[in-house]
C-alpha cells in the first residue's frame, strides 16, 4: 500500500493561519468542534506581512467588535503592543479609534501559543491542494487500518498520476457541476496526499494563492515575505465552479533603524494613559513603557526620482495584472495622482522591541532595488539608510465575494466558507472579522442553526460583509468610517453593548461576561435617567463652582444632564454639584456622558435605523423565481438572479437595481406572500 493515501476524520478544516484563519479556527474549536488549521508555514501564524499596527480609523472599531463577540485579536494586541494611541480624539466619539503598534514577532508567537493551547484544535503545516465534495469522498475506497485511519487506493476519482497531482491549469475559469443538486464539502487533500474528512471548510488563503512578488523587473513566485506560496487550490476552486480574480497590494521597505537619523524627524509618542483594545483586559496591564514612532516627509527630490523611473515600475509598466487598493496607494501612485503635493507623510514605525528593523509607512512601492536605494535616501533622516527588506508588490488569487451569502458560505457549495483577503478585502482587522463570522457560521451550519448575520445598523462587521457580498468591489476593500451610515451608533466604545449578546448566543462569551453587559446597560439607563431628573438651582454655591469651572452661572434651575451638555463641563467636572452620585466605573460613565451629550443625534440615527430595518427585515424567499416577477427590468432581473439577495434591503443596495425595481419586487412578494416560501 506504498502509494496509499491516508485519511483523518475531523469536523472543520480551516485553510490558512493568517488573521482570518486564526479567528475562524479558534471560534470553531472553542464551540466544541474538532478543527484542523492548515498553514504553509507554522512560523507564519498570524504574521503581519505589512504595517506593524492593529486598529486605526474604523479598523479599531472592527477589533473592538471582534473582541465583543469573543474573538482573539484584541486580547492578542493588548499583550504584544509597543505603542498605543486613541486617534481622532479632537473629533466626535463616532470616529475615535484605537491604534496600537505591534511587536510583530511577539504578536505571531502569542497567537500561536493561544492556538496551541486550544482544545479541539490541531495545527498542521501543509499545503491544502484540493477541496473534496461528497461524491468525491464517496469515490474514495476506504479501508480501515490498524492505526484507526483509513487508506485510499490510487486510481479513484480524486486524483490521478503519482501522488495524484497534475500541474494546476493557467485559467481560473469555473467549470463546476450543474446547479441542480448543490455539491457539499466533505474533505480536503494536502500535498502529501493525505485526506482530511470533514463537514465544513473555511478558505482563508490571504495573499498566498498563486502569489508573485514584484520588485521592479525582479519577480519571484513566492508568498508574502518570501514565504512559500500556494498553487493547487486555484484548480480546486475552478472545479467547484468558483471563479477567481487577481488583486494586488504592496508594502514599503524595512530599514535598519540604527542607520536612521531621528534628529531630523518629529517624534510620535503613544498616549500617556493607554486604553486596551479588549473589554477583558485590565487597563492596569497595558500601562507599559512605549516605543515611539517618528514622522518625516518625502520631497521633490524623492518625487523626481520616481517620475524619472515610472517606466520601470511594474505598476506603470503594466507587468502587474492584479488590481490594487485605492486607499493604500503606493508612493508611485501618490506622486502621479497627487502631483500638486510637494511632500507626503512618512511614518517610521518599529517592527518589534527586539529588532532594529523599522517600517517606512507611506512609501510602499514596487520600484526596482536601485531606485528604492536612491528614493528612500532623499527622505530627511534616511540619508544613510540601509534597506533590510525591499519594498514590493504582491499579486494573488482571490474571489469576488458576490459569490458568498451574508453568512460567508459560498452560494455554489454547501459547507464551504471563505474569509479574509481571499474575499477581496484588505487589512488584518477586516480579515479577522470575517474569519470570526465564518467560524461561527460554519458551526451554525453543522448545528443546522440560522447563521449569524450582523446588520449594517448593528456593526462595522455588518457593513464590511454586506459591502463585500452585495456591492461590486473591483479593488481590495478596506474599511472606513464613511462606509458606515449609522456610525454614531457603531462607536468603538459601545461594541460590547451592541454585540456581546451575539457572542453569548453563539457560545463564545461567558455567562459572567454577558451578565456584566446586562448590568452595565442597566446602570447606564439608571444613571442617565437620574442625571435628567436631578435639578440644580441657581444658588450662590452653584454659581461659585460653575465660575471655578469657567462656566456661566445658571439663570434658572436645570438638570445635571443639561450641565453635562455644556462644552466646558463634563460628568467628572460637575461632581461637586452632584454629591449623591453613585460610584460607577469609567466605562459606564463614558456611555452615560456620550448618551447625554449626543442624545439628539443618537435619537435621529435610531429613527433612521428603524426605517432601514423595515426593508432589511422584509426577507426574500430563497426559492424566488425572478423570471416570474413580471415587470422587472432586465438588468435588475439579471443582477437579482446573480446576487440572490436575502432581503429587500440588501436588494436595494445592489448596483443596477433601482427603487422602481424594488417597488415591483415588493408588490410581487405581497401578492405571492406564502407561495414562494413553500
Ligand atoms: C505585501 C503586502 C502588503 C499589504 N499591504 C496592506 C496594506 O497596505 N493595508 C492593509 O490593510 N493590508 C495590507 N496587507 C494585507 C494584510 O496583510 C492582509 O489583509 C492580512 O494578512 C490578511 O489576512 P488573511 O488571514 O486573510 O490572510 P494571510 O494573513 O495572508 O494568511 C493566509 C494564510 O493562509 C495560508 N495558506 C494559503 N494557502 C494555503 C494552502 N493552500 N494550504 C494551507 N495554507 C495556506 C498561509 O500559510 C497563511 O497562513 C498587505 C499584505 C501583503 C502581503
Amino acid at each position: 500500500m506504498s502509494k496509499a493515501n491516508y485519511t483523518i476524520e475531523t469536523d472543520i478544516c480551516v485553510i490558512g493561519a493568517g488573521h482570518a484563519g486564526c479567528e475562524a479556527a479558534l471560534a470553531c474549536s472553542r464551540l466544541g468542534f474538532r478543527t484542523v488549521i492548515f498553514t504553509m508555514n507554522v512560523d507564519s501564524i498570524a504574521m503581519m506581512p505589512c504595517n506593524p499596527h492593529i486598529g486605526g480609523s474604523s479598523k479599531g472599531h472592527l477589533v473592538r467588535e471582534i473582541d465583543a463577540l469573543g474573538g482573539e485579536m484584541g486580547k492578542n494586541i493588548d499583550k504584544t503592543f509597543l505603542q498605543s494611541k486613541m486617534l481622532n480624539v479632537s473629533k466626535g466619539p463616532a470616529v475615535h479609534s484605537l491604534r496600537a503598534q505591534a511587536d510583530k514577532a511577539a504578536y505571531s508567537q502569542a497567537m500561536r501559543a493561544v492556538l496551541e493551547k486550544q482544545e479541539n484544535l490541531t495545527i498542521r503545516q501543509a499545503e491544502v491542494t484540493d477541496i473534496l465534495t461528497q461524491p468525491e469522498v464517496e469515490a474514495l475506497e476506504l479501508f480501515a487500518d490498524d492505526s484507526g485511519g483509513h487508506s485510499v487506493f490510487e486510481g479513484d476519482s480524486v486524483s490521478s498520476g503519482n501522488a495524484g497531482f497534475s500541474e494546476p491549469s493557467a485559467s481560473s475559469e469555473a467549470s463546476g457541476p450543474s446547479r441542480t443538486e448543490k455539491p457539499r464539502v466533505a474533505g480536503v487533500k494536502i500535498h502529501t496526499g493525505m485526506v482530511y474528512l470533514c463537514r465544513a471548510v473555511i478558505v482563508c488563503t490571504g495573499t498566498y494563492l498563486h502569489a508573485r512578488c514584484l520588485v521592479g523587473e525582479s519577480i519571484t513566485e513566492t508568498g508574502p515575505g518570501g514565504m512559500q506560496r500556494s498553487t493547487w487550490l486555484r484548480d480546486a476552486m475552478g472545479k467547484l465552479g468558483i471563479p477567481l480574480r487577481r488583486f494586488k497590494t504592496g508594502t514599503p521597505a524595512r530599514m535598519d533603524g540604527r542607520t536612521l537619523d531621528y534628529s531630523r524627524m518629529k517624534i510620535q509618542p503613544g498616549d500617556p494613559v493607554v486604553v486596551p483594545f479588549s473589554f477583558s483586559t485590565d487597563p492596569a496591564d497595558v500601562q507599559i513603557e512605549q516605543v515611539p514612532c517618528w514622522l518625516t516627509y518625502t520631497n521633490e527630490e524623492t518625487h523626481d526620482i520616481i517620475r524619472q523611473n515610472l517606466d520601470r515600475s511594474p505598476i506603470y509598466a503594466g507587468i502587474i495584472e492584479g488590481t490594487g487598493p485605492r486607499y493604500c496607494p503606493s508612493i508611485e501612485d501618490k506622486v502621479v495622482k497627487f502631483s500638486d503635493k510637494i511632500r507626503h507623510h512618512v511614518f517610521i514605525e518599529p517592527e518589534g522591541r527586539f529588532t532594529n528593523e523599522v517600517y517606512v509607512d507611506g512609501m510602499s512601492s514596487s520600484m526596482p532595488d536601485d531606485v528604492q536605494q536612491r528614493m528612500y535616501r532623499t527622505v530627511p533622516g534616511l540619508e544613510n539608510c540601509v534597506i533590510v527588506k525591499n519594498a514590493y508588490a504582491i499579486e494573488y488569487d482571490c474571489i469576488n465575494a458576490n459569490q458568498l451569502k451574508l453568512s460567508l458560505e459560498t452560494k455554489a457549495v454547501d459547507g464551504l466558507f471563505c474569509a479574509g483577503q481571499f474575499n477581496g478585502s484588505s487589512g488584518y482587522e477586516e480579515a479577522a472579522a470575517q474569519g470570526l463570522i465564518a467560524g461561527i457560521n460554519a458551526v451554525n451550519y453543522l448545528r443546522g442553526r440560522e447563521p449569524l448575520i450582523l446588520e449594517r445598523s448593528e456593526a462595522y462587521i455588518g457593513v464590511l460583509i454586506d459591502d463585500l457580498v452585495t456591492k461590486d468591489n473591483r479593488e481590495p476593500y478596506r474599511m472606513m468610517t464613511s462606509r458606515a451610515e449609522y456610525r454614531l451608533l457603531l462607536r468603538q466604545d459601545n461594541a460590547d453593548l451592541r454585540l456581546r449578546k451575539y457572542g453569548y448566543e453563539a457560545g463564545l462569551i461567558t455567562q459572567k461576561q454577558y451578565d456584566y453587559v446586562l448590568y452595565k446597560e442597566e446602570k447606564i439607563r439608571e444613571e442617565t435617567e437620574r442625571l435628567k431628573k436631578v435639578k440644580i438651582g441657581a444658588a450662590a454655591s452653584v454659581r461659585e463652582i460653575l465660575k471655578s469651572l469657567g462656566s456661566a452661572p445658571l439663570k434658572t434651575a436645570c438638570s445635571l444632564a443639561e450641565l453635562i451638555c455644556r462644552p466646558e463641563l463634563s460628568y467628572e467636572k460637575i461632581k461637586e454639584l452632584d454629591p449623591d452620585r453613585p460610584a460607577l466605573s469609567k466605562d459606564i460613565v463614558e456611555q452615560v456622558e456620550i448618551n447625554i451629550r449626543y442624545e439628539g443625534y443618537i435619537e435621529r440615527q435610531k429613527k433612521q435605523v428603524r426605517q432601514f430595518e423595515k426593508l432589511e427585515h422584509r426577507k426574500i424567499p430563497s426559492r424566488i423565481d425572478y423570471d416570474d416577477v413580471g415587470s422587472l427590468r432586465n438588468e435588475a432581473r439579471q443582477k437579482l438572479k446573480e446576487f440572490l439577495p436575502s432581503s429587500i434591503g440588501q436588494a436595494s443596495r445592489i448596483s443596477g437595481v433601482t427603487p422602481a425595481d424594488i417597488t415591483v419586487l415588493l408588490i410581487y412578494l405581497e401578492k405571492n406572500r406564502g407561495n414562494a416560501d413553500k
